[in-house]
């Protein structure tokens, strides 16, 4: 089947030689026919499967058809998708889809301002993708209502329940009009999703399940470095120094401390990345990906999570920094490589410790990852020695947690004057002992305590209170004021 066959409006016919899709992909073949007939569809598929412009592209159809207009702080068409990244995707497919109709479209997510999604809800909407806790709010606010709702979409419903937006999606289907068509996508049907589609679909909706178009494994490129887990950041560097092809790379960390880690030995190298993970803001993650997209850095560095349900095409190479520990998450890591009928490689890293979650990949793959050039390993300089604190620390980056003892002593030290940080037996502490003889130790930092306390030396716990408390936003503020009004 091709486009050319469906019936779309010329607009649309437009949009999709312009994005340049050809033929439909299973899920688009299956659900656009029956939804442009307007019955529910339940879809059981994933991210990868061109899942959005199956919905989207019959709802756009309809839109244009039925010759409504949208009111003020009305919307048309409602996706609910569950995190910000998903939205701005799913609203950018809407927007490349209906870029030659007059056709609008808004995102609202929380976690940023919401007055300019406010002003952009004054005049209504045609589409609206949002997220389900900013979307209460501004229902709240009145600054949108969904009584003219004629199309919903719940999107990803698997992971909104993971989520835990059980609640709110139930309070939204509660604002919705009786008479609307719906659309549900969930990539996993467990009971519970079964129990919320049947609330939200009429009866007898069409099903379309499919699976995502696996990457053949074997159009993939492996490598493998056996190499200690101390090296592994100057083995990273050393393979992109020397291969300027590796342009869009995906690297995967285990853990956000590492991915932090890896960030900054690249940028040092004068490698250009950025890191996404939990700990980043969204507009962090946000750029970072965009960056990313449109080739402004040559590396992103993702733990699996923040990477799931991100789209990125023509990803050159994957770096499985550490290996995951789920062998299934490898199949899954690699497959962002080597997308659209290209090539890509995929380049692993184990540590003597990762020894066992090889075997696991391999078994799973039915795959033997050959080994990589090993005279690259001649390039890197001696394993540097891990400091106490990273050797602590464990393959999560975490250090180990204090026994409830060990924190209740410390603390009845520090109260009865004993400091275990600080000072010994009445001996000076060394921050102390590098001051000039004359200066008195003091409560709050001397000016070259200081410059040590900046230099990270030895600090005692009671000088970086007091530079944290000296140094805090206002304060000083408030000192100027103060003084501003003694000398009035
Ligand atoms: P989705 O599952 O909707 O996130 O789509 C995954 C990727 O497939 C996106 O990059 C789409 O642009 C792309 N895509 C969707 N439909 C088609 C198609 N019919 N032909 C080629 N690429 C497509």
């Amino acid at each position: 089947m091709k486009f050319e066959e469906l019936p779309l409006a010329n607009p649309l016919q437009r949009a999709i030689r312009a994005v340049g899709y050809e033929t439909p992909t299973p899920i688009q073949e299956q659900s656009i026919p029956s939804l442009l007939e307007g019955k529910d569809l339940l879809g059981i598929a994933q991210t990868g499967t061109g899942k959005t412009a199956a919905f989207a592209l019959p709802i756009l159809q309809k839109l244009l058809e039925s010759g409504n207009h949208r009111a003020p702080k009305t919307c048309r068409a409602l996706v609910l998708l569950p995190t910000r990244e998903l939205a701005i995707q799913v609203e950018d497919c809407f927007k490349a889809y209906a870029q030659f109709t007059a056709i609008s479209t808004a995102c609202i997510f929380g976690g940023v301002n919401d007055t300019p999604q406010k002003r952009n809800l004054i005049r209504g909407v045609d589409i609206l993708v949002a997220t389900p806790g900013r979307l209460l709010d501004l229902i709240g606010q009145k600054a949108v209502t969904l009584r003219k709702l004629e199309f919903f979409v719940l999107d990803e419903a698997d992971r909104m329940l993971d989520m835990g937006f059980i609640h709110d999606i139930r309070k939204v289907v509660a604002m919705l009009p009786p008479v609307r068509q719906n659309l549900f996508f969930s990539a996993t049907m467990p009971d519970d999703i079964t129990k919320l589609a049947a609330t939200i679909l009429q009866a007898n909706p069409v099903r379309v399940e499919v699976t995502p178009q696996s990457t053949p494994i074997e159009r993939i490129h492996q490598e493998l470095y056996r190499i200690d887990k101390r090296r592994k950041g100057a083995l990273l560097k050393e393979l992109l120094l020397a291969h300027p092809e590796m342009q869009k790379v995906l690297v995967f960390s285990r853990t956000k401390h590492g991915a932090d880690k890896i960030v900054r030995v690249l940028e040092k190298a004068g490698i250009t990345c950025a890191a996404i993970h939990g700990n980043k803001s969204q507009n962090r993650r946000q750029e970072a990906l965009g960056n990313f997209k449109c080739e402004q850095i040559r590396v992103l560095v993702a733990t699996d999570i923040a990477a799931r349900g991100i789209d990125v095409d023509d990803v050159s190479h994957v770096f499985n920094y550490d290996l995951p520990d789920v062998p299934e998450t490898f199949v899954h890591r690699i497959g962002r490589t080597a997308r659209a009928g290209k090539g890509g490689v995929a380049i692993s890293f184990c540590a003597p410790d990762e020894e066992q979650d090889l075997r696991a990949i391999e078994k799973l793959t039915k795959l033997h990852l050959p080994e990589g050039d090993k005279a690259i390993y001649e390039k890197l300089p001696p394993p540097q020695k891990e400091t106490a604190e990273s050797e602590a620390r464990n393959n999560r980056g975490r250090l180990p947690k204090r026994s409830t003892e060990e924190v209740r002593s410390d603390w009845k030290k520090q109260k009865s004057g004993g400091q275990s940080r600080g000072p010994k037996n009445g001996q000076p502490s060394r921050l102390e002992a590098q001051l000039p003889p004359n200066a008195q130790p003091s409560r709050g930092p001397q000016p070259q305590a200081q410059l040590l306390l900046q230099n990270g030396q030895n600090q005692t716990q009671n000088a970086r209170h007091h530079h944290k408390r000296r140094n805090r936003p206002g304060s000083r503020a408030r000192r100027r004021m103060r003084e501003g009004k003694e000398n009035t």
